[in-house]
């Protein structure tokens, strides 16, 4: 596999990994989240229950005053009613507001419980109201009860929320294991506040009327008394269990203090008269004055323990999200990181390699690599180092190609001087022979006839003796130039020595080669040459040829040596002429 492929397909699935990890350590975390906001949620609206459990519980107080009223009725006491119903209203609207748009099992019960407490607190207080209107004999006959039963169904009221209290706690509970005590403790409080508020409820009546305890009273006082008692052990052994802060202590103290020392021994002082029957001392106003502040100290008590419980809470939910936060923060640095390395592996060092490795084939293949490619050469690291290595490679090779060209424009030049002959430019006697001889092979393997051609200048020295060596070389130049026009491709033309010229055509029928021999002759006997002299000369030439027929075979030593006595012939036979070499017929025309 390419290194490449290699590289992509495992940096692909080591971020598919870490984001597989982060994604899973952040749904965790949003678990987590979740849990403690909905935990701290229920313990909010276990909070909100317990107002209104409070509410619900204080609207006794005003209620029994209207319950015992006389006649005419005192408006007074009914607008105390109306002003505390309206304050339990809102407690109730409040609560369920929080629970507005929650659709947890959770939310969804506490809703019905608070729907059903306040259907109970409509029907009491339709009661409440139903018994006031009654006349005041009828209420108050010694042994009716009529005023009792409103209250009875008051109770249930805050049975009902103060359960729905219970089941948002145990929620709360179950999310903050560790804030069990302030918890349930604050629930203990709540219901402490509830049968504190019932046991003073007990001495409303006689304290209207200023009769003893009823039978009735005297069942529920011990009974209240006992559950109260049972409340207060129980918050204390909560306070012991749990790690009690000071200002839990401070409240607990205050609680034991006020209530368990001032209100609770009222009551038993004022039990204790209502037995005997000594009258009671005080109006229902005093009693109130009396023992409701003492009470407050249970309420204390409880948003004390709640707060503790709800401000751990909070913290809880602000460590998750921190949490949450850390962990995708880290997670995605990570995932940035991994992703630079990768990019910063691939930019400065995967492609810088792949385009060096295209760069040296290039060079090794000669071929020109794109100066973009390699320059400029800035870095200081292993790839810059390679791409300077490249770049000196790719100047050494350039500088041998140029040597080597040179070489072989020189090797050529010398080739070719070594093959013409340095006055007319024509081949020599020495690469004729050579591409001669390849010639005539050639014209074997195809049978083909073939014509040999030598020429000589007449008189030649007689030029060299009047007008100069020069212009005999002059002569020699223009005689060349002009055979040359005369010869077709494929024919060899050369200066075979001194004033001799050759000429050599294969596949060249016998009729062929004497129109070439004629045109050659005719051609310099009727060019006038110019001499360096300015003066112009005539010259002719006398030819020797030698010709084979198709499928002999032909032979250079033998054909120059037929040509050459054919040459010899033609001089005798008075110059400006062709000859064969015996004029036996072979070559017709030819004598
Ligand atoms: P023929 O008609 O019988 O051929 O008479 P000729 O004078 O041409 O023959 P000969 O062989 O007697 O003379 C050839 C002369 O050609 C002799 C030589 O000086 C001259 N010659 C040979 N090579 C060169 C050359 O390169 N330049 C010049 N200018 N003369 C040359
Ligand atoms: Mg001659
Ligand atoms: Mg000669």
């Amino acid at each position: 596999m390419r290194l490449t492929r290699l590289f992509l397909l495992t940096t692909g699935l080591l971020l598919s990994l870490v984001s597989a990890l982060l994604l899973r350590s952040i749904w965790a975390d949003w678990r987590q989240v979740d849990a403690a906001e909905l935990g701290l949620a229920a313990m909010q609206r276990a909070y909100l229950g317990m107002k209104v459990a409070e509410k619900a519980s204080a609207e006794r107080g005003p209620a029994i005053p209207v319950l015992n009223d006389t006649q005419p009725a005192d408006p007074a006491k009914r607008a105390r009613l109306q002003e505390f119903r309206r304050i339990t209203d809102a407690a109730f609207d409040e609560a369920l507001a929080a629970l507005a748009g929650s659709t947890d099992p959770v939310s969804l019960s506490a809703r019905a419980q608070l729907a059903q407490a306040r259907q109970q607190l409509d029907r009491a207080r339709a009661e409440v109201d139903r018994v006031a209107a009654l006349p005041h004999a009828q209420r108050s006959a010694p042994g009716q009860r009529l005023t009792r039963a409103p209250i009875d169904l008051m109770f249930a009221v805050i049975d009902t929320v103060l359960a729905g209290v219970t089941t948002q706690s145990a929620a709360a509970e179950a999310v903050y294991p560790e804030l069990a005590m302030p918890l349930v403790g604050a629930r203990y409080a709540a219901e402490l506040r509830e049968y504190a508020g019932r046991l003073g409820s007990q001495f409303t009546t006689p304290l209207a009327t200023g009769l003893p305890l009823g039978r009735e009273e005297q069942r529920e006082i011990p009974l209240l008394t006992g559950r109260i008692e049972q409340l207060r052990q129980l918050i204390t052994l909560q306070a012991r269990a749990g790690r009690a802060e000071p200002p839990l202590q401070a409240a607990l103290a205050k609680m034991e203090a006020q209530y368990f020392g001032v209100g609770l021994p009222f009551i038993a002082g004022l039990t204790e008269r209502g037995l005997a029957g000594r009258g009671y001392g005080m109006d229902s106003a005093t009693f109130v004055a009396l023992y409701v502040p003492p009470m407050k100290s249970i309420v204390a008590l409880r948003d004390t323990m709640f707060s503790a419980a709800r401000d751990a809470a909070t913290a809880r939910v602000a460590d998750a999200r921190s949490r949450m936060a850390i962990n995708a923060g880290l997670g995605l640095a990570v995932l940035c990181i991994e992703l630079t390395v990768f990019l910063l592996i691939r930019r400065r060092v995967l492609s810088p390699l792949l385009r060096i490795t295209r760069a040296m084939n290039a060079v090794m293949a000669g071929h020109d690599v794109p100066t973009q490619t390699l320059a400029p050469v800035v870095r200081n690291d292993e790839i810059g180092d390679m791409k300077r290595a490249v770049v000196a490679l790719q100047a050494a090779t350039a500088r041998s190609r140029a040597l080597e060209a040179e070489r072989e424009q020189l090797i050529s030049q010398l080739r070719q001087a070594s093959d013409t002959d340095f006055l007319t430019g024509l081949l020599n006697r020495r690469a004729f022979t050579e591409q001669a001889t390849g010639l005539l092979a050639q014209a074997r393997r195809h049978g083909w006839p073939v014509a040999l051609i030598v020429f000589d200048l007449d008189h030649f020295k007689r030029i060299n003796d009047e007008h100069g060596h020069p212009a005999g070389d002059a002569v020699l130049r223009a005689v060349a130039d002009l055979a040359r026009g005369q010869v077709r491709r494929g024919e060899l033309l050369a200066r075979h020595g001194g004033e001799e010229f050759i000429v050599l055509a294969v596949d060249c029928r016998a009729d062929e080669a004497l129109q070439l021999a004629e045109r050659l002759r005719l051609t310099l006997a009727g060019a006038p040459i110019p001499l360096p002299d300015g003066r112009t000369l005539q010259v002719t030439a006398s030819f020797g040829l030698a010709w084979v027929q198709p499928r002999r075979i032909a032979d250079l030593d033998t054909m120059y040596r037929d040509a050459d006595t054919g040459l010899y012939r033609a001089k005798s036979a008075g110059r400006n002429c062709v000859r064969s070499s015996s004029g036996d017929g072979v070559m017709p025309g030819v004598n």
